[in-house]
Protein backbone atom coordinates (compact mmCIF):
# COMPACT_ATOMS: atom_id res chain seq x y z
CA UNK A 1 0.00 0.00 0.00
CA UNK A 2 1.03 3.38 -0.75
CA UNK A 3 2.37 5.68 2.03
CA UNK A 4 -0.07 8.83 -0.20
CA UNK A 5 -2.57 6.85 0.85
CA UNK A 6 -3.99 7.60 4.06
CA UNK A 7 -7.19 5.54 6.00
CA UNK A 8 -10.60 6.60 5.00
CA UNK A 9 -11.00 8.37 8.31
CA UNK A 10 -8.65 10.47 7.71
CA UNK A 11 -8.64 11.09 4.00
CA UNK A 12 -8.25 14.57 2.21
CA UNK A 13 -11.79 14.49 1.43
CA UNK A 14 -12.49 14.55 5.34
CA UNK A 15 -10.54 17.29 5.64
CA UNK A 16 -12.18 19.32 3.43
CA UNK A 17 -15.90 18.46 5.38
CA UNK A 18 -14.01 19.14 8.69
CA UNK A 19 -13.44 22.23 7.31
CA UNK A 20 -16.67 22.72 5.88
CA UNK A 21 -18.29 22.16 8.98
CA UNK A 22 -16.03 24.59 10.39
CA UNK A 23 -16.85 27.38 8.92
CA UNK A 24 -20.65 26.43 9.02
CA UNK A 25 -20.96 25.75 5.10
CA UNK A 26 -24.44 23.78 4.22
CA UNK A 27 -25.58 24.59 7.32
CA UNK A 28 -23.65 21.69 8.86
CA UNK A 29 -25.26 18.78 6.68
CA UNK A 30 -22.67 16.38 4.62
CA UNK A 31 -24.84 14.99 1.93
CA UNK A 32 -23.49 12.50 -0.69
CA UNK A 33 -24.65 10.05 -3.21
CA UNK A 34 -23.11 7.04 -5.18
CA UNK A 35 -24.59 8.24 -8.38
CA UNK A 36 -23.95 4.59 -11.05
CA UNK A 37 -24.99 4.36 -15.01
CA UNK A 38 -27.27 1.06 -15.04
CA UNK A 39 -24.82 -0.06 -17.88
CA UNK A 40 -23.09 -2.92 -16.59
CA UNK A 41 -22.77 -4.77 -13.21
CA UNK A 42 -21.08 -2.91 -10.11
CA UNK A 43 -16.76 -4.06 -9.66
CA UNK A 44 -14.31 -3.60 -7.55
CA UNK A 45 -13.83 -0.21 -8.43
CA UNK A 46 -17.59 0.80 -7.62
CA UNK A 47 -17.14 -0.83 -4.31
CA UNK A 48 -14.72 1.81 -3.27
CA UNK A 49 -16.77 4.55 -4.76
CA UNK A 50 -19.40 3.40 -2.52
CA UNK A 51 -17.62 2.80 1.02
CA UNK A 52 -16.34 6.40 0.58
CA UNK A 53 -19.36 8.14 -0.37
CA UNK A 54 -21.73 6.26 2.36
CA UNK A 55 -18.49 5.77 4.41
CA UNK A 56 -18.17 9.87 4.79
CA UNK A 57 -22.29 10.22 5.47
CA UNK A 58 -22.25 7.43 8.16
CA UNK A 59 -18.79 8.98 9.84
CA UNK A 60 -20.55 12.95 9.34
CA UNK A 61 -23.96 12.09 10.51
CA UNK A 62 -25.40 12.70 7.25
CA UNK A 63 -26.94 10.85 4.47
CA UNK A 64 -25.80 9.35 1.03
CA UNK A 65 -27.91 8.97 -1.94
CA UNK A 66 -28.42 5.91 -4.60
CA UNK A 67 -28.96 7.78 -8.03
CA UNK A 68 -29.12 6.08 -11.69
CA UNK A 69 -27.64 8.15 -14.10
CA UNK A 70 -29.94 7.44 -16.54
CA UNK A 71 -29.43 9.87 -18.75
CA UNK A 72 -28.24 6.97 -22.03
CA UNK A 73 -31.63 4.88 -22.95
CA UNK A 74 -29.10 2.88 -25.50
CA UNK A 75 -26.89 1.34 -23.22
CA UNK A 76 -28.84 0.98 -20.21
CA UNK A 77 -31.41 -1.98 -18.82
CA UNK A 78 -33.41 -2.48 -15.07
CA UNK A 79 -31.42 -5.81 -15.08
CA UNK A 80 -28.22 -3.44 -14.39
CA UNK A 81 -30.51 -1.04 -11.82
CA UNK A 82 -31.74 -4.19 -10.18
CA UNK A 83 -28.14 -5.69 -9.76
CA UNK A 84 -26.84 -2.22 -8.79
CA UNK A 85 -28.99 -2.38 -5.80
CA UNK A 86 -28.36 -5.72 -4.79
CA UNK A 87 -24.97 -5.30 -4.67
CA UNK A 88 -24.85 -1.64 -2.59
CA UNK A 89 -26.97 -3.84 0.02
CA UNK A 90 -24.90 -6.93 0.20
CA UNK A 91 -22.01 -4.62 0.84
CA UNK A 92 -23.94 -3.36 3.84
CA UNK A 93 -25.00 0.16 2.67
CA UNK A 94 -28.45 1.50 3.15
CA UNK A 95 -29.77 4.51 0.93
CA UNK A 96 -33.44 4.29 3.32
CA UNK A 97 -35.88 6.44 1.00
CA UNK A 98 -33.55 8.44 -1.13
CA UNK A 99 -33.24 5.81 -3.94
CA UNK A 100 -33.59 8.70 -7.18
CA UNK A 101 -32.95 8.15 -11.07
CA UNK A 102 -31.47 11.34 -13.21
CA UNK A 103 -34.38 10.66 -15.68
CA UNK A 104 -36.89 11.87 -12.71
CA UNK A 105 -35.68 15.26 -13.08
CA UNK A 106 -35.48 15.24 -16.94
CA UNK A 107 -39.10 17.53 -16.53
CA UNK A 108 -37.39 19.89 -14.45
CA UNK A 109 -34.30 20.11 -16.23
CA UNK A 110 -36.12 20.45 -19.43
CA UNK A 111 -37.81 23.71 -17.83
CA UNK A 112 -34.07 24.87 -16.36
CA UNK A 113 -33.04 24.56 -19.87
CA UNK A 114 -35.89 26.85 -21.24
CA UNK A 115 -34.54 29.38 -19.20
CA UNK A 116 -30.71 28.99 -20.03
CA UNK A 117 -31.68 29.36 -23.60
CA UNK A 118 -33.63 32.56 -22.24
CA UNK A 119 -31.12 34.00 -20.28
CA UNK A 120 -28.74 33.44 -23.85
CA UNK A 121 -26.58 30.86 -22.27
CA UNK A 122 -27.44 27.94 -24.76
CA UNK A 123 -28.42 27.62 -28.56
CA UNK A 124 -29.82 25.33 -31.18
CA UNK A 125 -26.92 23.86 -33.29
CA UNK A 126 -27.45 22.53 -36.84
CA UNK A 127 -23.49 21.21 -36.94
CA UNK A 128 -23.16 17.48 -37.51
CA UNK A 129 -21.10 15.41 -34.84
CA UNK A 130 -18.00 15.58 -37.53
CA UNK A 131 -18.23 19.21 -37.79
CA UNK A 132 -18.45 19.72 -33.96
CA UNK A 133 -15.28 18.18 -33.64
CA UNK A 134 -13.68 20.22 -36.26
CA UNK A 135 -14.49 23.02 -34.60
CA UNK A 136 -13.55 22.13 -31.44
CA UNK A 137 -9.88 22.58 -32.29
CA UNK A 138 -7.35 21.13 -30.01
CA UNK A 139 -5.52 21.24 -26.88
CA UNK A 140 -3.13 23.47 -28.87
CA UNK A 141 -5.42 25.54 -30.73
CA UNK A 142 -8.55 27.15 -30.35
CA UNK A 143 -11.81 26.12 -31.80
CA UNK A 144 -13.83 28.37 -34.48
CA UNK A 145 -17.34 29.67 -33.22
CA UNK A 146 -20.07 27.84 -34.68
CA UNK A 147 -22.56 29.43 -37.30
CA UNK A 148 -25.56 28.96 -35.63
CA UNK A 149 -24.25 30.32 -32.51
CA UNK A 150 -25.85 33.91 -32.61
CA UNK A 151 -29.15 32.59 -33.43
CA UNK A 152 -31.13 34.66 -31.42
CA UNK A 153 -33.25 33.70 -28.03
CA UNK A 154 -36.30 33.44 -29.84
CA UNK A 155 -35.24 31.57 -32.99
CA UNK A 156 -33.31 28.80 -30.18
CA UNK A 157 -36.56 28.55 -28.15
CA UNK A 158 -38.47 27.84 -30.89
CA UNK A 159 -36.02 24.60 -32.15
CA UNK A 160 -35.13 23.21 -28.79
CA UNK A 161 -39.01 23.31 -28.30
CA UNK A 162 -39.34 21.69 -32.01
CA UNK A 163 -36.51 19.09 -30.96
CA UNK A 164 -38.45 18.22 -27.83
CA UNK A 165 -41.49 17.08 -30.03
CA UNK A 166 -39.78 15.12 -32.43
CA UNK A 167 -39.56 17.52 -35.35
CA UNK A 168 -35.82 17.02 -36.51
CA UNK A 169 -34.36 13.25 -37.28
CA UNK A 170 -31.68 12.20 -34.56
CA UNK A 171 -28.32 13.46 -35.01
CA UNK A 172 -29.63 16.74 -36.94
CA UNK A 173 -29.67 19.42 -34.12
CA UNK A 174 -28.11 19.63 -30.32
CA UNK A 175 -28.59 22.10 -27.64
CA UNK A 176 -24.97 23.25 -27.00
CA UNK A 177 -23.65 25.90 -23.81
CA UNK A 178 -22.60 29.32 -25.23
CA UNK A 179 -19.52 29.58 -22.80
CA UNK A 180 -15.87 29.99 -25.18
CA UNK A 181 -14.66 28.66 -28.00
CA UNK A 182 -11.28 29.82 -27.02
CA UNK A 183 -11.15 28.21 -23.90
CA UNK A 184 -8.20 26.67 -22.78
CA UNK A 185 -10.15 23.58 -21.51
CA UNK A 186 -11.78 21.51 -24.07
CA UNK A 187 -15.20 21.09 -21.89
CA UNK A 188 -15.78 24.42 -21.90
CA UNK A 189 -16.09 25.19 -25.68
CA UNK A 190 -19.97 25.02 -26.33
CA UNK A 191 -20.40 21.47 -24.65
CA UNK A 192 -23.40 19.98 -25.93
CA UNK A 193 -25.85 19.86 -23.48
CA UNK A 194 -29.00 18.15 -25.40
CA UNK A 195 -28.77 15.53 -28.23
CA UNK A 196 -31.98 14.01 -30.29
CA UNK A 197 -32.32 10.33 -29.84
CA UNK A 198 -35.27 8.09 -30.40
CA UNK A 199 -34.59 5.32 -27.95
CA UNK A 200 -37.20 4.40 -25.53
CA UNK A 201 -35.49 4.42 -22.05
CA UNK A 202 -36.39 1.89 -19.12
CA UNK A 203 -38.51 4.71 -16.99
CA UNK A 204 -39.69 7.30 -19.21
CA UNK A 205 -40.75 5.05 -22.56
CA UNK A 206 -40.63 6.95 -25.07
CA UNK A 207 -41.98 9.93 -23.69
CA UNK A 208 -38.58 11.93 -24.83
CA UNK A 209 -36.41 12.20 -28.14
CA UNK A 210 -34.16 14.71 -26.59
CA UNK A 211 -31.81 13.52 -23.65
CA UNK A 212 -29.43 15.61 -21.50
CA UNK A 213 -25.71 14.73 -21.22
CA UNK A 214 -24.26 13.49 -18.52
CA UNK A 215 -22.42 16.68 -17.59
CA UNK A 216 -25.36 18.67 -18.12
CA UNK A 217 -27.47 16.51 -15.94
CA UNK A 218 -25.16 15.47 -13.14
CA UNK A 219 -24.43 18.94 -11.26
CA UNK A 220 -28.22 19.59 -11.76
CA UNK A 221 -29.35 16.02 -10.11
CA UNK A 222 -26.95 16.60 -7.31
CA UNK A 223 -28.26 20.40 -6.60
CA UNK A 224 -31.47 18.62 -6.83
CA UNK A 225 -30.67 16.30 -4.10
CA UNK A 226 -29.07 18.86 -1.99
CA UNK A 227 -25.83 17.21 -2.23
CA UNK A 228 -23.31 19.04 -0.58
CA UNK A 229 -20.21 16.98 -1.59
CA UNK A 230 -20.05 15.32 -5.03
CA UNK A 231 -17.43 12.72 -5.38
CA UNK A 232 -16.26 11.50 -8.37
CA UNK A 233 -13.36 9.92 -10.21
CA UNK A 234 -9.65 12.49 -11.08
CA UNK A 235 -10.97 12.32 -14.83
CA UNK A 236 -14.10 14.75 -14.50
CA UNK A 237 -11.18 17.05 -12.96
CA UNK A 238 -11.33 19.02 -16.21
CA UNK A 239 -15.20 18.96 -16.56
CA UNK A 240 -15.23 20.45 -13.09
CA UNK A 241 -15.20 24.22 -14.14
CA UNK A 242 -18.63 23.12 -16.64
CA UNK A 243 -20.07 21.55 -13.00
CA UNK A 244 -19.80 25.39 -12.02
CA UNK A 245 -20.44 26.72 -14.70
CA UNK A 246 -24.10 25.15 -14.77
CA UNK A 247 -24.51 25.53 -11.02
CA UNK A 248 -23.70 29.52 -12.07
CA UNK A 249 -26.20 29.90 -14.89
CA UNK A 250 -29.34 27.37 -13.85
CA UNK A 251 -31.43 29.34 -11.44
CA UNK A 252 -32.68 26.09 -9.35
CA UNK A 253 -32.28 28.28 -5.75
CA UNK A 254 -35.87 27.13 -5.60
CA UNK A 255 -35.70 23.72 -5.53
CA UNK A 256 -32.69 22.48 -3.34
CA UNK A 257 -30.86 24.21 -0.54
CA UNK A 258 -27.29 24.92 -1.03
CA UNK A 259 -24.76 24.34 -3.56
CA UNK A 260 -22.71 21.18 -3.99
CA UNK A 261 -18.66 20.90 -4.39
CA UNK A 262 -17.37 18.47 -7.12
CA UNK A 263 -14.18 16.24 -5.57
CA UNK A 264 -12.19 13.99 -7.56
CA UNK A 265 -10.24 11.21 -5.87
CA UNK A 266 -8.23 8.40 -7.74
CA UNK A 267 -10.08 5.32 -9.67
CA UNK A 268 -9.40 2.17 -7.69
CA UNK A 269 -7.39 0.05 -10.20
CA UNK A 270 -6.02 -3.91 -9.48
CA UNK A 271 -3.43 -6.03 -10.48
CA UNK A 272 -4.22 -8.94 -12.89
CA UNK A 273 -7.69 -7.97 -13.74
CA UNK A 274 -9.31 -4.95 -15.66
CA UNK A 275 -11.72 -2.48 -14.63
CA UNK A 276 -13.73 -0.66 -17.50
CA UNK A 277 -17.45 -2.05 -18.11
CA UNK A 278 -17.12 -1.68 -21.49
CA UNK A 279 -14.37 -4.46 -21.02
CA UNK A 280 -15.92 -6.67 -18.48
CA UNK A 281 -19.33 -6.18 -20.50
CA UNK A 282 -17.12 -7.54 -23.44
CA UNK A 283 -16.25 -10.94 -21.54
CA UNK A 284 -19.74 -11.32 -20.66
CA UNK A 285 -21.17 -11.02 -24.21
CA UNK A 286 -18.22 -12.94 -25.81
CA UNK A 287 -18.05 -16.02 -23.33
CA UNK A 288 -14.85 -15.74 -22.13
CA UNK A 289 -16.49 -16.01 -18.50
CA UNK A 290 -19.72 -17.60 -17.71
CA UNK A 291 -21.78 -14.36 -17.26
CA UNK A 292 -20.82 -11.39 -14.91
CA UNK A 293 -21.02 -13.30 -11.52
CA UNK A 294 -18.14 -15.46 -12.76
CA UNK A 295 -16.35 -16.09 -9.85
CA UNK A 296 -13.11 -14.72 -11.60
CA UNK A 297 -14.78 -11.67 -12.23
CA UNK A 298 -13.85 -8.26 -10.34
CA UNK A 299 -17.57 -7.80 -9.87
CA UNK A 300 -18.86 -7.43 -6.71
CA UNK A 301 -21.65 -10.39 -7.58
CA UNK A 302 -18.64 -12.23 -9.16
CA UNK A 303 -16.95 -11.56 -5.74
CA UNK A 304 -19.99 -12.66 -3.64
CA UNK A 305 -20.08 -15.90 -5.79
CA UNK A 306 -16.77 -16.66 -5.04
CA UNK A 307 -17.03 -16.45 -2.04
CA UNK A 308 -15.88 -12.88 -0.41
CA UNK A 309 -17.77 -11.49 2.21
CA UNK A 310 -18.67 -7.66 2.63
CA UNK A 311 -16.86 -7.09 5.69
CA UNK A 312 -13.56 -8.42 3.54
CA UNK A 313 -14.36 -5.81 0.55
CA UNK A 314 -15.16 -2.91 3.04
CA UNK A 315 -11.86 -3.84 4.51
CA UNK A 316 -9.87 -3.81 1.64
CA UNK A 317 -11.47 -0.06 0.61
CA UNK A 318 -10.53 0.86 3.82
CA UNK A 319 -6.90 -0.06 3.84
CA UNK A 320 -6.11 0.87 0.41
CA UNK A 321 -7.79 4.80 1.21
CA UNK A 322 -8.15 7.49 -0.94
CA UNK A 323 -5.57 9.23 -2.90
CA UNK A 324 -5.46 12.03 -5.77
CA UNK A 325 -2.90 10.00 -8.09
CA UNK A 326 -3.71 7.14 -10.00
CA UNK A 327 -1.79 3.74 -8.98
CA UNK A 328 -2.46 -0.28 -9.13
CA UNK A 329 -3.18 -2.05 -5.86
CA UNK A 330 -2.26 -5.29 -5.81
CA UNK A 331 -4.54 -7.93 -6.18
CA UNK A 332 -3.05 -9.99 -3.15
CA UNK A 333 -4.17 -7.19 -0.81
CA UNK A 334 -7.63 -7.98 -1.72
CA UNK A 335 -6.87 -11.72 -1.41
CA UNK A 336 -5.27 -10.94 2.29
CA UNK A 337 -8.09 -9.40 3.51
CA UNK A 338 -10.74 -12.51 3.15
CA UNK A 339 -8.23 -14.38 4.28
CA UNK A 340 -7.44 -12.56 7.47
CA UNK A 341 -11.02 -12.71 8.30
CA UNK A 342 -11.86 -16.47 7.33
CA UNK A 343 -8.82 -17.70 9.60
CA UNK A 344 -10.68 -16.67 12.23
CA UNK A 345 -14.15 -17.10 11.25
CA UNK A 346 -14.28 -20.29 8.80
CA UNK A 347 -14.50 -23.96 9.89
CA UNK A 348 -11.54 -26.23 9.14
CA UNK A 349 -12.19 -29.13 7.22
CA UNK A 350 -10.58 -32.08 5.80
CA UNK A 351 -11.16 -32.36 1.78
CA UNK A 352 -9.11 -34.29 -0.45
CA UNK A 353 -8.81 -32.88 -4.29
CA UNK A 354 -7.00 -35.45 -5.73
CA UNK A 355 -7.88 -38.89 -4.19
CA UNK A 356 -5.51 -41.96 -3.43
CA UNK A 357 -6.83 -44.53 -1.79
CA UNK A 358 -5.06 -45.73 1.24
CA UNK A 359 -6.00 -49.39 2.48
CA UNK A 360 -4.69 -50.16 6.31
CA UNK A 361 -4.44 -53.41 6.36
CA UNK A 362 -3.84 -53.90 10.63
CA UNK A 363 -7.26 -52.09 11.15
CA UNK A 364 -10.21 -53.89 11.63
CA UNK A 365 -11.97 -54.43 8.68
CA UNK A 366 -15.44 -53.55 9.94
CA UNK A 367 -14.84 -50.82 12.28
CA UNK A 368 -15.38 -47.15 12.75
CA UNK A 369 -14.05 -44.66 15.25
CA UNK A 370 -15.46 -41.23 15.90
CA UNK A 371 -12.35 -39.08 16.11
CA UNK A 372 -12.80 -35.45 17.61
CA UNK A 373 -11.41 -32.61 15.88
CA UNK A 374 -11.42 -29.12 16.20
CA UNK A 375 -13.31 -26.27 14.25
CA UNK A 376 -10.56 -23.68 14.56
CA UNK A 377 -7.41 -23.83 16.86
CA UNK A 378 -7.89 -19.72 15.93
CA UNK A 379 -11.33 -19.41 17.21
CA UNK A 380 -11.63 -21.82 20.33
CA UNK A 381 -15.23 -21.13 20.80
CA UNK A 382 -16.05 -22.80 17.63
CA UNK A 383 -15.54 -26.21 19.06
CA UNK A 384 -14.99 -29.52 17.57
CA UNK A 385 -17.13 -32.08 15.83
CA UNK A 386 -16.71 -35.85 14.93
CA UNK A 387 -14.87 -36.99 12.17
CA UNK A 388 -15.35 -40.81 11.27
CA UNK A 389 -12.12 -43.10 10.97
CA UNK A 390 -12.04 -46.75 8.95
CA UNK A 391 -9.66 -48.81 7.61
CA UNK A 392 -9.72 -47.12 3.98
CA UNK A 393 -9.23 -43.64 3.88
CA UNK A 394 -8.01 -41.18 1.06
CA UNK A 395 -5.13 -38.87 1.17
CA UNK A 396 -3.87 -36.72 -1.63
CA UNK A 397 -1.98 -38.44 -4.73
CA UNK A 398 0.71 -35.49 -3.82
CA UNK A 399 0.89 -36.93 -0.41
CA UNK A 400 2.76 -39.56 -1.87
CA UNK A 401 6.10 -40.02 -3.87
CA UNK A 402 7.59 -43.17 -4.87
CA UNK A 403 10.81 -41.70 -5.36
CA UNK A 404 10.72 -38.88 -2.82
CA UNK A 405 13.72 -35.65 -3.31
CA UNK A 406 15.28 -35.19 0.52
CA UNK A 407 12.97 -32.87 2.39
CA UNK A 408 10.06 -34.65 1.04
CA UNK A 409 8.20 -35.07 4.24
CA UNK A 410 4.99 -36.96 3.21
CA UNK A 411 4.39 -40.42 2.57
CA UNK A 412 7.16 -42.77 0.57
CA UNK A 413 7.31 -46.54 0.40
CA UNK A 414 8.76 -48.03 4.50
CA UNK A 415 8.32 -43.99 5.37
CA UNK A 416 5.76 -42.21 8.09
CA UNK A 417 3.00 -39.48 7.83
CA UNK A 418 0.46 -38.53 11.30
CA UNK A 419 -3.37 -38.37 10.04
CA UNK A 420 -4.73 -34.83 11.32
CA UNK A 421 -6.75 -35.31 14.14
CA UNK A 422 -6.03 -39.28 13.80
CA UNK A 423 -3.23 -42.29 13.59
CA UNK A 424 0.26 -42.22 12.05
CA UNK A 425 0.57 -44.22 9.53
CA UNK A 426 3.31 -46.10 7.68
CA UNK A 427 3.59 -47.19 3.58
CA UNK A 428 4.27 -51.35 3.34
CA UNK A 429 2.87 -51.81 -0.66
CA UNK A 430 2.32 -49.77 -3.55
CA UNK A 431 -0.06 -51.29 -6.19
CA UNK A 432 0.09 -49.94 -10.16
CA UNK A 433 -1.78 -50.77 -12.83
CA UNK A 434 -0.98 -52.43 -15.91
CA UNK A 435 0.58 -48.73 -17.07
CA UNK A 436 2.71 -48.38 -13.86
CA UNK A 437 0.04 -46.20 -12.54
CA UNK A 438 -0.38 -45.92 -8.30
CA UNK A 439 -3.81 -46.80 -7.78
CA UNK A 440 -3.89 -47.76 -3.96
CA UNK A 441 -1.41 -47.85 -1.17
CA UNK A 442 -1.20 -50.45 1.77
CA UNK A 443 -0.73 -49.13 4.94
CA UNK A 444 -0.09 -50.23 8.03
CA UNK A 445 -1.06 -47.57 11.21
CA UNK A 446 0.36 -47.44 15.04
CA UNK A 447 -3.12 -48.21 16.63
CA UNK A 448 -1.38 -45.95 20.15
CA UNK A 449 -0.10 -43.00 18.37
CA UNK A 450 -3.43 -41.16 18.92
CA UNK A 451 -3.08 -38.08 20.69
CA UNK A 452 -3.37 -39.34 24.13
CA UNK A 453 -1.96 -42.78 23.41
CA UNK A 454 1.20 -43.99 24.27
CA UNK A 455 3.11 -43.39 21.05
CA UNK A 456 1.03 -40.01 20.67
CA UNK A 457 4.27 -37.62 21.32
CA UNK A 458 6.69 -39.84 18.18
CA UNK A 459 8.58 -37.48 16.00
CA UNK A 460 6.52 -37.36 12.58
CA UNK A 461 7.56 -34.69 10.09
CA UNK A 462 4.34 -34.95 8.07
CA UNK A 463 0.84 -34.41 8.75
CA UNK A 464 -1.95 -35.19 5.92
CA UNK A 465 -5.24 -34.65 5.82
CA UNK A 466 -7.91 -37.65 4.85
CA UNK A 467 -11.16 -38.66 4.73
CA UNK A 468 -12.48 -42.04 5.42
CA UNK A 469 -13.54 -43.75 2.40
CA UNK A 470 -16.76 -45.15 3.21
CA UNK A 471 -18.31 -42.09 4.43
CA UNK A 472 -16.54 -38.99 2.42
CA UNK A 473 -18.90 -37.49 0.13
CA UNK A 474 -18.19 -37.01 -3.70
CA UNK A 475 -18.01 -32.93 -4.35
CA UNK A 476 -16.59 -30.77 -7.56
CA UNK A 477 -14.23 -28.38 -6.67
CA UNK A 478 -13.03 -24.97 -9.01
CA UNK A 479 -9.62 -23.70 -8.49
CA UNK A 480 -9.49 -20.29 -9.68
CA UNK A 481 -6.26 -18.00 -10.89
CA UNK A 482 -5.86 -14.50 -11.72
CA UNK A 483 -8.04 -13.93 -14.99
CA UNK A 484 -5.23 -12.31 -16.87
CA UNK A 485 -1.55 -13.35 -16.44
CA UNK A 486 -0.06 -9.84 -17.48
CA UNK A 487 -0.46 -7.21 -14.03
CA UNK A 488 -1.82 -4.56 -16.78
CA UNK A 489 -3.87 -6.71 -19.14
CA UNK A 490 -3.86 -2.52 -20.70
CA UNK A 491 -0.90 -2.13 -20.71
CA UNK A 492 -0.24 -4.43 -24.29
CA UNK A 493 -3.33 -1.79 -25.71
CA UNK A 494 -0.06 0.44 -26.39
CA UNK A 495 1.54 -1.88 -28.93
CA UNK A 496 -1.76 -2.19 -30.55
CA UNK A 497 -2.21 -5.73 -28.87
CA UNK A 498 -5.93 -6.61 -27.71
CA UNK A 499 -6.45 -6.90 -23.39
CA UNK A 500 -7.98 -10.37 -24.24
CA UNK A 501 -4.35 -11.80 -25.82
CA UNK A 502 -3.95 -11.42 -21.80
CA UNK A 503 -6.46 -13.62 -20.82
CA UNK A 504 -5.32 -16.60 -18.23
CA UNK A 505 -5.66 -19.99 -20.12
CA UNK A 506 -5.40 -21.33 -16.44
CA UNK A 507 -7.65 -19.10 -14.46
CA UNK A 508 -10.28 -21.75 -14.32
CA UNK A 509 -9.68 -25.71 -13.48
CA UNK A 510 -12.54 -27.90 -12.58
CA UNK A 511 -12.00 -31.18 -10.11
CA UNK A 512 -14.78 -33.70 -10.34
CA UNK A 513 -13.70 -36.02 -8.37
CA UNK A 514 -12.83 -34.83 -4.65
CA UNK A 515 -14.18 -36.34 -1.41
CA UNK A 516 -14.74 -34.39 1.57
CA UNK A 517 -15.60 -35.03 4.93
CA UNK A 518 -19.64 -36.31 5.72
CA UNK A 519 -19.75 -32.95 7.75
CA UNK A 520 -20.31 -31.28 4.81
CA UNK A 521 -22.82 -33.37 3.37
CA UNK A 522 -25.51 -30.53 3.91
CA UNK A 523 -23.11 -27.54 3.52
CA UNK A 524 -25.58 -24.37 2.75
CA UNK A 525 -24.76 -23.08 -0.92
CA UNK A 526 -22.80 -19.71 0.13
CA UNK A 527 -20.90 -21.01 3.30
CA UNK A 528 -17.05 -21.22 3.61
CA UNK A 529 -14.65 -23.55 4.79
CA UNK A 530 -11.29 -23.89 5.36
CA UNK A 531 -10.07 -27.06 3.54
CA UNK A 532 -7.22 -28.16 5.56
CA UNK A 533 -3.54 -27.03 3.86
CA UNK A 534 -5.67 -26.42 0.19
CA UNK A 535 -7.51 -23.10 1.38
CA UNK A 536 -10.23 -20.82 1.63
CA UNK A 537 -13.30 -22.83 -0.22
CA UNK A 538 -17.18 -21.17 -0.64
CA UNK A 539 -19.76 -23.62 -1.38
CA UNK A 540 -21.21 -22.33 -4.75
CA UNK A 541 -24.16 -20.50 -4.10
CA UNK A 542 -26.24 -21.65 -7.02
CA UNK A 543 -24.91 -25.06 -8.54
CA UNK A 544 -24.31 -26.92 -5.22
CA UNK A 545 -26.69 -28.61 -3.33
CA UNK A 546 -26.78 -31.57 -1.35
CA UNK A 547 -26.18 -34.73 -2.84
CA UNK A 548 -24.15 -32.40 -5.61
CA UNK A 549 -21.77 -30.54 -3.69
CA UNK A 550 -19.14 -27.57 -5.81
CA UNK A 551 -16.91 -25.39 -4.07
CA UNK A 552 -15.50 -22.38 -5.65
CA UNK A 553 -11.72 -22.14 -3.73
CA UNK A 554 -11.46 -18.19 -2.79
CA UNK A 555 -8.37 -18.15 -2.07
CA UNK A 556 -5.45 -20.32 -1.31
CA UNK A 557 -3.80 -20.26 2.08
CA UNK A 558 -0.38 -18.67 0.85
CA UNK A 559 -0.59 -14.93 1.92
CA UNK A 560 2.00 -13.54 -1.31
CA UNK A 561 0.69 -10.14 0.81
CA UNK A 562 1.99 -10.85 4.08
CA UNK A 563 5.22 -11.96 1.77
CA UNK A 564 5.59 -8.69 0.34
CA UNK A 565 5.20 -6.69 3.61
CA UNK A 566 7.61 -8.72 5.13
CA UNK A 567 10.02 -8.56 2.34
CA UNK A 568 9.78 -4.84 2.41
CA UNK A 569 10.07 -4.17 5.81
CA UNK A 570 13.17 -6.15 5.94
CA UNK A 571 14.54 -4.05 3.00
CA UNK A 572 13.98 -0.50 4.33
P1 LIG B 1 -18.60 4.45 -17.41
O1 LIG B 1 -17.41 4.44 -18.29
O2 LIG B 1 -19.69 3.57 -17.87
O3 LIG B 1 -19.05 5.82 -16.96
P2 LIG B 1 -17.80 4.14 -14.67
O4 LIG B 1 -16.89 3.07 -14.17
O5 LIG B 1 -17.43 5.56 -14.51
O6 LIG B 1 -18.04 3.71 -16.15
P3 LIG B 1 -20.28 4.75 -13.33
O7 LIG B 1 -21.49 3.93 -13.26
O8 LIG B 1 -20.37 6.08 -13.97
O9 LIG B 1 -19.20 3.86 -14.06
O10 LIG B 1 -19.62 4.88 -11.90
C1 LIG B 1 -20.33 5.23 -10.74
C2 LIG B 1 -19.41 5.85 -9.74
O11 LIG B 1 -18.37 4.95 -9.40
C3 LIG B 1 -18.76 7.10 -10.28
O12 LIG B 1 -18.86 8.11 -9.30
C4 LIG B 1 -17.35 6.70 -10.53
O13 LIG B 1 -16.50 7.78 -10.34
C5 LIG B 1 -17.12 5.60 -9.52
N1 LIG B 1 -16.12 4.64 -10.03
C6 LIG B 1 -16.14 3.97 -11.18
N2 LIG B 1 -15.04 3.23 -11.34
C7 LIG B 1 -14.27 3.42 -10.24
C8 LIG B 1 -12.99 2.93 -9.80
N3 LIG B 1 -12.29 2.08 -10.54
N4 LIG B 1 -12.53 3.35 -8.61
C9 LIG B 1 -13.25 4.20 -7.86
N5 LIG B 1 -14.45 4.70 -8.21
C10 LIG B 1 -14.96 4.32 -9.38
MG1 LIG C 1 -19.00 7.17 -15.26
Amino acid sequence: MNKDNPPLSTNFIQNIINEDLKNGKNDGRVHTRFPPEPNGYLHIGHAKAICLNFGLAIANKGLCNLRFDDTNPSKEDIEYVESIQADVKWLGFDWEDRLFYASDYFDKLYEFTLGLIKSGNAYVCDLSAQEIREYRGTLTEPGKDSPYRNRSIEENLDLFQRMREGEFPDGSRVLRAKIDMASPNLNMRDPVLYRILRSTHHRTGDNWCIYPMYDYAHPISDALESITHSICTLEFADHRPLYDWVLDKVDYSGDAKGRPQQIEFARLNLSHTVMSKRKLRELVMEGYVDGWDDPRMPTISGLRRRGYTPESIRDFCDRIGVAKRDSVVDIALLEHCIREQLNQHAPRVMAVLRPLRVIIDNYPEDQVEWLEAENNPENPSMGSRQIPFSREIFIEQEDFMENPPKKFFRLSPGGEIRLKSAYIIKCEEVVKDENGAIIELHCSYDPDSRSGGATSGRKIKGTSHWVSAQHAIKAKVRLYDHLFTSEDPDDCEEEGADYKSQLNPDSLRVLDDCRVEPSLAAAEPGSRFQFLRQGYFCADAIDSQEGHLVFNRIVSLRDTWAKIQKENRSNQ
